[in-house]
């Protein structure tokens, strides 16, 4: 039987190991102790494990990328991620958002299940030990606490990660070791982040961690309703990061980016000009924004913050600035820190079957490659969806006559 070695054991390893497996004698390596760590952090939010909206739509989350990974996310759509769930006993369900989720929300009796089934099937586990590279001879090189390793594989699949959250495995350490292979790798750069502010002392002693609910986000055309967080150096949360893209990129323009928020999106803005345009008596102004436009704690607070001073006196403009704000984003936070990275190895350097046409017999997938998508669940399956097409891909290579 060939031998296969999968360097790292995150969900697109461990989704690449499970077809091979059929076909080889599958080593899984990882650095860190234990298998799965930032797949059992995404739990520790619920584990958004895929989307349930139309699969067209679904294709558009993937952008740029989208032509190149289709195939790979119609072999493995969301209706058969949750069969595939359901088979190592994980039941799931959609939110109403579309989101899907296990019913018990988090990672650890998936990871469990599934590493049990793997080393079922004969896949031998090997963490601890941190890939550096090949020998001369083109033999795989670890570091291990026993000093180096090295490993003989007929086929090898690369499934790092990126480089958020490096503390839990995934540092990025790769990237120069391909590069000196020729390998072509966009810069990794932080997704699904949050973004610094030039928060008020004010701002930040009162409002860090208030929830910011019902809201509008723009940028640069794009818009999206829902909630965010302000955070004692900016923003962050789930609207923030379904923008964070297009905001990442006009930073990088420009040097900042206009964050355009619609504080009141189910009022418009004459109905709020004529309600604000009642006289308020003895009522302070925060009490008459409150009662006649709904505008209130951390609301209220970015409201004074981002419009101009001398506004409040004037209802029509300040229903245009509640339904016109804007806050100036200055940075991503650090890639340390987001949810998943852009960048990764150009997928041009892949052939159909996941291969680096450079370097027969090695293939790569997950989030080290060059894709990027918002949080939804949409992440974990394309990181699924390319592990197993990589795996397929390795599988045939191995056993091509
Ligand atoms: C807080 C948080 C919440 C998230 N929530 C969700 C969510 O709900 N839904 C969703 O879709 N996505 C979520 N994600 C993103 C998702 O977890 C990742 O996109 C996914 O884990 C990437 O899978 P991967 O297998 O490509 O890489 P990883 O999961 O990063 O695994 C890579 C593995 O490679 C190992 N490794 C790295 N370098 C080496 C080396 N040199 N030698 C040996 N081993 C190495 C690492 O130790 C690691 O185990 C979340 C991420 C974070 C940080």
């Amino acid at each position: 039987m060939p031998r296969a070695a999968i360097i790292g054991g995150g969900p697109a390893g461990l989704a690449a190991a499970e077809r091979l497996c059929e076909v080889a004698e599958v080593h899984v390596f990882d650095a860190m102790p234990s298998l799965g760590r930032k797949f059992l952090l995404a739990g520790k939010s619920g584990l958004n494990i895929t989307h349930g909206e139309a699969f067209e739509t679904f294709l558009t989350r993937f952008g740029p990328a989208r032509e190149r990974l289709e195939h790979a996310l119609r072999g493995f759509a969301p209706e058969a991620i949750r069969d595939w769930a359901a088979g190592l006993g994980i039941e799931t369900f959609e939110g109403s958002s579309g989101r899907i989720f296990p019913r018990a929300m988090k990672a650890s009796p998936l990871l469990r299940a599934w590493l049990a089934r793997l080393a079922g099937k004969g896949v031998t586990f090997h963490p601890r030990h941190k890939w550096t590279g090949w020998t001369d001879t083109g033999t795989l090189r670890f570091e291990t606490p026993a000093g180096e390793v090295t490993f003989e594989a007929d086929a090898a699949v690369l499934a790092l990660g990126g480089a958020s959250w490096p503390r839990l495995g995934s540092d990025a350490l790769w990237v120069p070791l391909l590069e000196a292979r020729g390998i072509e790798i966009a810069p990794l750069r932080a997704a699904n982040c949050g973004f610094d502010a030039a928060w008020s002392a004010l701002m930040k002693e009162r409002f860090a961690g208030a929830p910011v609910k019902s809201v509008t986000l723009s940028c640069d055309g794009e818009s999206v309703k829902g909630d965010f967080v302000v955070t004692e150096t900016g923003v962050e949360g789930s609207a923030v990061y379904a923008l964070a893209a297009h905001l990442r990129d006009a930073i990088e323009r420009s040097g900042e980016a206009v964050l355009r928020l619609d504080l009141a999106p189910d009022r418009s803005e004459e109905r709020l000009a004529r309600d604000l345009a009642i006289p308020r008596g003895k009522a302070s102004l925060a009490n008459h924004l409150r009662k006649k436009a709904g505008i209130d704690g951390v609301k209220a607070a970015l409201l004074r913050e981002g419009a101009a001073q001398d506004i409040f006196s004037d209802p029509a403009a300040i229903a245009h600035a509640i339904k016109h704000l804007e806050v100036r984003l200055l940075r991503p936070r650090p890639i340390a820190e987001a949810i998943s990275s852009a960048g990764g190895i150009a997928l041009s350097e892949l052939d159909a079957d996941f291969m680096l046409a450079k370097l027969p017999g090695i293939f790569a997938a997950g989030e080290m490659l060059d894709w990027e998508a918002p949080t939804g669940g949409y992440l974990l399956s394309a990181c699924l969806a390319t592990g197993r097409a990589a795996g397929d891909g390795a599988a045939r290579f191995l056993t091509r006559s």
